[in-house]
């Protein structure tokens, strides 16, 4: 219902707007009927805002609603209520003696809510509301015969105390959806910073952490761990799988593979990325011993989840590294072993003990 009548909420601003013209639809037929009701104003105003300007504001939240004249409707709607309405309603009720400053006050609510983004815009509208209502009050006294006046104090009292709990509740309305529209946008703009920190973070084929953020995982873990090992695995002969299924279906196995080997070494308490092509970097936070055992462990759940006819299989270089040791010459290190367990046969791992 709120969707259909406002839009969308992913778009708070002009959901908010679709609210506040509802809530002036709501405030002028109100008005026009209490008016007639009790008194409190000339029939013939009264009439005219049920009649004309009721309708007016259903149809400028229709184009906007549903037009996306947003912009252009929310101008009309701002030019009408300050050389129209309020001087209007000036003479209709009772000039500075009836709420039409009161009236004022929501005006300027509301361009402030409505042109946040258009000061100049918004400036024209703020000088208007001060020059009108400031003219209005001064020629007063020589417009007086033209002012209508209400029949007894008793209506005076009703339509301003109608006026200014009905405003007051507009306002609070108002405030209150800038607040939602606030908290709205601060979660759009933490989702988006969220999404900028997994795009600086992460590879963006296997979603795995990329190279900067690996380094930084690095030197927390050397600061956290006393003990911890550092793997470079390199998949074996992973040409002959773009070469046999497609490059595509490349990129799907690194994917997959990507996911099991972040899948398990989570569990662990260990930390993978992609360091480029088919090959990763994951940190042990452990002994070499136990580092070597988790490693061929990784192996073999590899191998046990795949579906392809020719199982992959991977070759690793096993370094220890000390707290001071850079990430550069751990992989150096690392690299080099890798590059004897390639000549060795591949489908091993090497450990500088090897
Ligand atoms: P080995 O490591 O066992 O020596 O053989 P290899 O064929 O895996 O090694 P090499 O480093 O010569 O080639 C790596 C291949 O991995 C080359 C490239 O086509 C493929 N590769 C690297 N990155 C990607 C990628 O993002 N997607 C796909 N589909 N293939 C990739
Ligand atoms: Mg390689
Ligand atoms: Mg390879």
């Amino acid at each position: 219902m709120f969707h259909w009548l406002l839009g969308n909420k992913d778009n708070p601003f002009h959901y908010t707007h679709h609210g506040i013209l509802l809530g002036g639809v709501i405030l002028y037929l109100s008005a026009g009927l209490f008016n007639l009701q009790f008194e409190t104003g000339d029939r013939n105003f009264s009439y005219f805002l049920i009649g004309i300007v009721t309708p007016i504001h259903l149809f400028i939240w229709y184009r906007s609603r549903f037009y996306n004249q947003f912009d252009s409707m929310a101008m009309v709607f701002i030019l009408i209520s300050v050389v129209l309405i309020i001087p209007l309603n000036w003479y209709f009720n009772a000039g500075s003696l009836g709420p039409s400053l009161i009236l004022s006050f929501i005006a300027i609510t509301y361009i402030q809510t409505l042109f946040h983004e258009k000061p100049r815009v918004k400036m024209v509208f703020f000088s208007l509301l001060t020059i009108i209502p400031m003219i209005l009050l001064l020629i007063e006294p020589i417009t007086q015969q033209w002012i209508y006046q209400y029949p007894d104090d008793t209506a005076r009292l009703q339509d301003n105390l109608f006026t200014y709990v009905l405003s007051i509740w507009v306002c609070i309305l108002i405030m209150n959806m800038m607040s939602k529209r606030y908290q709205l946008e601060k979660q759009k703009a933490e989702e988006y910073a969220q999404q900028l920190k997994v795009l600086a973070e992460r590879d963006s084929l296997t979603q795995l952490y990329n190279r900067q953020a690996f380094s930084k995982i690095y030197t927390l873990a050397q600061h956290r761990h006393p003990q911890l090992c550092l793997a470079i695995l390199d998949i074996d002969h992973f040409k002959t799988y773009n070469d046999q299924y497609g490059h595509e279906m490349g990129d799907q196995i690194l994917r997959d593979y990507a996911q099991g080997l972040s899948k398990i070494t989570a569990d662990k308490g260990q930390m993978v990325s992609r360091h480029g092509g088919e090959e990763f970097l994951v940190l042990f936070p452990s002994t070499l011993k136990l580092a070597y055992a988790q490693l061929n462990e990784l192996n073999d759940y590899l191998n046990s989840q795949q579906s392809l006819d020719k199982p992959i299989q991977f070759s690793a270089g096993l370094v220890e590294v000390m707290q001071n040791t850079p990430l550069k010459e751990a992989i150096q290190r690392a690299d080099k072993l890798l590059y004897q367990a390639k000549n060795s046969g591949r489908n091993a791992i090497v450990t500088p003990n090897d």
